[in-house]
Parts: structure tokens; C-alpha cells; sequence
């Protein structure tokens, strides 16, 4: 019988990746999405006339996208321009304390000197050290890992992976062991912000968090055009090695027959024939029953719920501190902001601000002129539940922009000049995760073992995307999608079919079957 293809559901990193890995090894597939454009979570806002990121701002771990790009014959650089940035971070204090951290480890470190003292830049040393192992060590058996089981990961990690490991102590929260690296609480908090990268607080996840601070450590890159030019970059490679995008297109049901997918029902009515999905949603919507109630024995479980977030997309003029591309505003109580978020399931009174300024950092001089801004705060996933008032919408702005203002800095941006987007917005976006915008909190020393991996219990079903192992981050779909990708060549029982080398042009012909509605 010819093979019906594959139905990537979800034009979001994670499927992009899996779509085109798919047809580049010579499988038909067809991508249905729900938005009218591809990149999910990579989206970019028109506001007053300037497409504003506001998504995912900081790309990070190039050579996930190296690899996705030499699987299909091309390099990074021949599809999009990327720039290192010199500057990872400008960290402000509402005091006036400021401090950056830089690409060049020895300016970071000049800088951790000056702004702390000697003998904690050395405890800075110390701590990059400890970041590095712990990234040199789960690289391999976590992250690349198609399936990692705590008892795999020991069996892979050898007796100095162990050793590292039991130095930092597995059991030990990020928080605690930050608070044996640092004596100066600004750089516990700096650090312990990573933790937020993954959607969770620094006070439950897991010391091995420590990696994300490698992760940074190891390039931050500005991508030309914003980071939707990523997810456009890739959706143009998949349409020429002859996928088929259909924007506007909900799934609405993931059918099964005899306990194996056969197709996915669509809003509009209409069957794709499949014996194969890629589900590049969150599985909490698999889990909620979203895609029907047979596809729900593909997430069992799910976790407490990550972060979601409140945002702000402005193009307006900023004006008494000087920018730079990824700024950070701290206050001075910063556990309060994980209480509110986590222990009360409110919006933080005292929020932490993330300000991307992304006209900045690339040698742009600052001319005065309005510029493209992107806010965050964090926020409880409480979205589609009617909890955020637009009252306490209201306050949490007061306070973002009054702390920006505590820390020099005035945006005062006109209604036209800026647009939020709330948890609400995010759920509404995103079906089933409360807009928790990074699938399951990584809370507890063994969270992260339970995301599910790529092949779920359902044969047919395969999962992508940052809801599922190794997690959430632009990167991390991207290698999710090349699992799920991996899993579905797999369980086709061979990868003969490869046809690597970008090909030019042209819509495929080779779309999933099209039948009638059931
Ligand atoms: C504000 C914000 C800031 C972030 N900052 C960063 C950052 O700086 N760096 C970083 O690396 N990461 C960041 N992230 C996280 C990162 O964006 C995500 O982890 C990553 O993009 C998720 O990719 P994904 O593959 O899971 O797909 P998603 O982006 O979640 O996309 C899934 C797609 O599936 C579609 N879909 C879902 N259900 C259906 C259905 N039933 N039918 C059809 N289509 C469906 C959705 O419409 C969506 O387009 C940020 C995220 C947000 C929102």
C-alpha cells in the first residue's frame, strides 16, 4: 500500500525541523497550522510600522541549527545573516548598579571584578568551570539523547560524568548551589534568572540548570530580520525539498484506528489520511483531550506548568539609559516574584523586566529615534481561566515601567506604539497550556526525565516541539524536532530513503492523501 505521509501538525520550531528532515529523506508531508504564518512562539508583532520580535529574542547553541542545516546539504550562514553579539547581557539594579557579561570570558571576568571584587570574580571563574562540565557532561547523554531514563543516563555518563555530577550535588536546588558559588546576592540573582529561560523558579530547579548559564556563555548571535527569519528560512527549505504548508488550518482531531494513527480530521472538516503525525503542540493539549480522546494516550502525564508571560511590543523612543541588545532589570526582592508566580498564582508585584532592544548591539549608533522594544515579565500560566483582571494587568505595567524608570530608563510609549500580549493571549495561542510558554516547569532534580520523548505510547504519534524532551528554548525544539524526525525514519525500519541536498523550488505533489470528512 503507497505510504499516506506524514502530517506535521504545527508550524513551530519543532515542526519546521521535523518536516523538513522528513522530506528531505524522501518522505510526503504536509504541515497544518493554525496560524497564518510559520515559527509558533517565533512570531513578530507590526506595531506602528516596524515588525517587532516578540517571541524567543536570544538565540543561542548555533550548532543545533548547523546540524539541521548540513542534514539537508546547506550552512547556516548561506541562509540567513547572523552577527555574534560582544555583549550576551547589560544587567541594571534599580540602585544604578549595571553590569555586563560578555562573549569574551576575560571581559566578563574584568567586569565581575570591578563590579564585585576580586575574590568573586574568581568564585565567577570557578562557577563558568562548574557550568562547563555540567554541560560538557549531559550534552551526550541528556540532550542528544532520544529516550533519557535516569538509569540510561547514569549507564552513559561513566564514572566522570557521575563525579561531576556528584560534585554539584543532583538533589540540590539552583538556587542553593548558586549560594556556594557567589557571596554577592546580585550575582546569585544574575544567575539565577536561567532558571526562568526554562519557565521555572530558581528556588525548585535543579542545580544541573547551571547550563544555561554555559549555553550563553557560549555565543549569543542577532539574526538579520529577527528571529523570524529563522523559522521563514526553514519553512522556505521544506517547501523545496517539496513540503506542503497549510496556514489557517487548524487539526482538530488526531484519528486512530486499531490503536495506530490513520489521519487527523481538520477544523474545516476535512480527513488527511497518515499513518503518521508529528504533534508539534504542547502535549498538555494532547492531555486535555484537545486533539480528541483517543490521541490523549500519547501524554498520560503532564507537570505542573511552566511560566507564561506578560509582554509589551513597542516601537517608541527610549530615553536616559544606554541600551544594549538583552538588558535585565532586577529589584531587590527577587524571591517574592516566584512566591507571587508559583506558591499564589498571581502576577508578580515586583517583577523582574527583560528589555530586548533590537535595533541595538549590532554597531546601530543610538540616534533618539523610536526603536523596536520588546518587554517581558514573568507571569502565572493562569491563562483562560479569567483570573487576570485587567485591573492587575494594569498594575503589573505600573510596575515594569516604574521600575525601568527607578533604573534611569523612560519609555513612554503612546497606545499606538505598543501592544501586550497576556497568559490569556498566549492560551488562546497556544491550546491547553494556561500560556505557559515552555511546556512543564523543570522543578525537582529528576523534572526533566519526565518529559515525554519523541515516540509516544500511540504508534503513529510522534511529539515535537518545546513541551517534550530535551525541553524548551529555540534550540532545543530544533533538536526535538530532529528526534521526532529520527523516530519516524525509525519506525518506517530504515533511513535508505535519504535524499540529502537542498533542492530548489517548486510545491510538492506528494501531499498527505486528502478524503473525506468523517
Ligand atoms: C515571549 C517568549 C520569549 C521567549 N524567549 C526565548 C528566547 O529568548 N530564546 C529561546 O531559545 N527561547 C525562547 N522562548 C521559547 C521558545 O520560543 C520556544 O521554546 C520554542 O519556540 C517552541 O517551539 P515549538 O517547536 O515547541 O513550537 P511552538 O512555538 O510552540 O509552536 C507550535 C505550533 O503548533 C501550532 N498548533 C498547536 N496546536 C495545533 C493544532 N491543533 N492544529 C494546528 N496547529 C497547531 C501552533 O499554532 C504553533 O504555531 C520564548 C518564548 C516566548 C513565547
Amino acid at each position: 500500500m503507497a505510504d499516506p505521509g506524514v502530517v506535521v501538525v504545527g508550524a513551530g520550531m519543532a515542526g519546521l525541523v521535523s518536516a523538513l528532515q522528513l522530506a528531505a529523506r524522501g518522505l510526503p508531508v504536509t504541515v497544518v497550522e493554525a496560524g497564518n504564518a510559520p515559527g509558533g512562539k517565533i512570531r513578530q508583532l507590526q506595531v506602528n510600522g516596524a515588525g517587532i520580535d516578540s517571541g524567543p529574542t536570544v538565540f543561542t547553541l548555533r550548532w543545533i541549527f548547523d546540524e539541521v542545516l548540513a542534514s539537508v546539504g546547506t550552512r547556516l550562514e548561506d541562509q540567513v545573516r547572523i552577527t555574534p553579539l560582544s555583549v550576551l547581557a547589560r544587567h541594571f539594579w534599580e540602585n544604578g548598579d549595571r553590569l555586563d557579561l560578555f562573549a569574551d570570558p576575560q571581559a566578563s571576568h574584568e567586569a565581575v571584578a570591578a563590579f564585585a571584587g576580586p575574590a568573586e570574580a574568581q568564585r565567577f571563574r570557578d562557577f563558568c568551570a562548574q557550568a562547563r562540565e555540567v554541560y560538557d557532561t549531559l550534552e551526550g547523554p541528556f540532550i542528544r539523547s532520544t529516550s533519557p531514563t535516569m538509569g540510561r543516563m547514569v549507564g552513559d555518563l561513566g564514572l566522570r560524568g557521575l563525579s561531576v555530577l556528584t560534585r554539584l550535588g543532583p538533589m540540590r536546588s539552583l538556587w542553593d548551589s548558586l549560594g556556594r558559588h557567589f557571596t554577592d546576592p546580585r550575582l546569585r540573582q544574575l544567575f539565577g534568572r536561567y532558571a526562568t529561560y526554562c519557565g521555572s523558579s530558581p528556588w525548585e530547579a535543579p542545580a544541573t540548570l547551571m547550563l544555561i548559564a554555559q549555553v550563553e556563555m557560549d555565543g549569543v548571535w542577532a539574526v538579520d530580520g529577527g528571529m523570524h527569519a529563522l523559522a521563514r528560512m526553514l519553512e522556505r527549505l521544506a517547501r523545496a525539498q517539496g513540503v506542503t504548508f497549510r496556514y489557517g488550518t487548524a487539526c482538530a482531531r488526531i484519528e486512530l484506528q486499531g490503536g495506530c494513527v490513520s489521519g487527523v480530521h481538520l477544523a474545516n472538516g476535512e480527513r488527511l489520511g497518515a499513518q503518521r503525525v508529528v504533534f508539534n503542540g504542547d502535549v498538555a493539549a494532547l492531555h486535555a483531550g484537545l486533539l480528541g480522546d483517543s490521541a490523549r494516550a500519547a501524554a498520560p502525564r503532564v507537570g505542573p506548568r511552566s511560566l507564561s508571560a506578560v509582554t509589551w511590543s513597542m516601537h517608541t523612543r527610549a530615553e536616559g539609559l544606554a541600551l544594549d541588545r538583552h538588558n535585565v532589570f532586577f529589584t531587590g526582592d527577587y524571591r517574592s516574584e516566584f512566591t507571587d508566580i508559583f506558591g499564589q498564582g498571581r502576577l508578580p508585584r515586583r517583577p523582574t523586566v527583560y528589555l530586548c532592544a533590537q535595533d541595538r548591539g549590532t554597531g546601530v549608533p543610538d540616534t533618539g529615534a523610536p526603536q523596536r522594544l520588546l518587554a517581558l515579565v514573568n507571569a502565572p500560566a493562569v491563562g483562560g481561566q479569567g483570573r487576570l483582571t485587567s485591573e492587575a494587568l494594569d498594575e503589573c505595567e505600573h510596575q515594569t515601567f516604574s521600575l525601568l524608570r527607578r533604573c534611569g530608563l523612560t519609555l513612554q510609549p503612546q497606545a499606538r506604539e505598543s501592544v501586550r500580549t497576556t497568559p490569556d493571549d498566549f492560551h488562546r495561542l497556544f491550546p491547553g497550556t494556561g500560556g505557559a510558554l515552555y511546556g512543564q516547569a523543570t522543578h525537582g532534580w529528576n523534572s526533566a526525565f519526565a518529559r515525554s520523548p519523541a515516540a509516544s505510547p500511540v504508534p503513529g504519534l510522534f511529539l515535537a516541539g518545546g513541551s517534550v524532551h530535551p525541553g524548551p528554548g529555540v534550540p532545543m525544539a530544533a533538536m526535538s524536532g530532529q528526534l521526532a524526525a529520527a523516530a519516524v525514519m525509525a519506525s518506517l525500519g530504515s533511513t535508505s530513503r535519504s535524499r540529502p541536498g537542498a533542492t530548489s523550488g517548486g510545491m510538492s505533489t506528494r501531499s498527505a492523501t486528502t478524503g473525506s470528512s468523517a
